[in-house]
């Protein structure tokens, strides 16, 4: 994938960090950006002493007219987006009759919108170069739902309906638009969880095991190959065997 330029959001992240990696480690010059200024400084530091060459923009994802201009700046500075990464996330969970607002709009705003506010000044770029990947992050809970999560579940599902929407929009014209859906992954989050309910967790995964960042990326970074040009509008489980349909 030497020449293709990759921009994944919220690449600092657990998995941000690990699918950063991987394009790099296939060829691609990698952007990513990040929300909360300071921490760009220490994971380029990081990066660098890895011999990683990424670059980092500040952009909040749910800020529609911020989407536009760092990936006008990235244009300008980088390069056009030919790989589309939407891997910025959150959670606020609470059961249903505690949700407030607040709390709603912010998961909603952070993993759907932000695919409005990233596709749309990316993905008429792909459609004119006629090559293009978008990858949307979504979540095993987008496809079975979970309790305590009726936001980041809505969300999380509405991330598949935009996907195949929009695949079948672009399709001949050489973009691939897929959903990635990760099961329990071993990351600061998870690992932060106390030892026995992860235990918990791990009794109800059929490999018995957590999954890793390392294999998010794996498929992130096949799905952003030309070997990937037949899926599209796809959502493609990766979760231990957790939720099979
Ligand atoms: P992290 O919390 O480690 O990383 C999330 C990233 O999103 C951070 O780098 C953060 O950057 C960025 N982000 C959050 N809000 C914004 C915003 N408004 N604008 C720009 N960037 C933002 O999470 P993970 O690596 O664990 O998760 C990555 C993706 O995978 C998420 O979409 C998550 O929902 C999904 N996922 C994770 C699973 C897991 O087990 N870990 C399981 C299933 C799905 P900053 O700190 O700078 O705001």
């Amino acid at each position: 994938m030497t020449k293709k330029i990759a921009l994944v959001t919220g690449g600092m992240g657990g998995i941000g960090t690990a699918i950063c990696k991987a394009l790099a480690d296939a060829g691609c010059t990698v952007v990513t950006t990040y929300s909360k200024s300071g921490k760009e400084v220490q994971w380029l530091a990081d990066m660098k002493e890895q011999g990683y060459a990424m670059h980092a923009y500040l952009c909040d994802v749910t800020d529609t007219d911020a989407c536009a201009a760092t990936v006008a700046q990235i244009a300008a500075e980088v390069g056009p987006v030919d790989i589309l990464v939407n891997n910025a996330g959150i959670t606020r969970d609470g059961t249903f009759k505690k949700m407030n607002k607040v709390d709603w709009d912010m998961v909603m705003r952070t993993n759907l919108d932000s695919l409005f506010n990233l596709c749309k000044p990316t993905v008429d770029g792909m459609v004119e170069r006629g090559w293009g990947r978008v990858i949307n992050i979504s979540s095993i809970n987008g496809q079975k739902g979970q309790f305590g999560q009726t936001n980041y579940s809505a969300a999380k599902a509405g991330m598949h309906g935009f996907s195949m929407a929009l695949a079948q929009e672009v399709a001949k014209k050489g973009v691939t638009v897929n959903t990635v859906s990760p099961g329990y992954i071993g990351t600061d989050m998870v690992m932060a969880v106390p030892e026995e309910v992860r235990n918990k967790i791990i009794a109800g995964i059929p490999v018995g095991r957590l999954g890793k960042p390392e294999e998010i990326a794996g498929l992130v970074t096949y799905l952003a190959s030309d070997l990937a040009g037949f899926i599209t509008g796809a959502n493609l489980a990766i979760n231990g065997g957790q939720h099979m349909m």
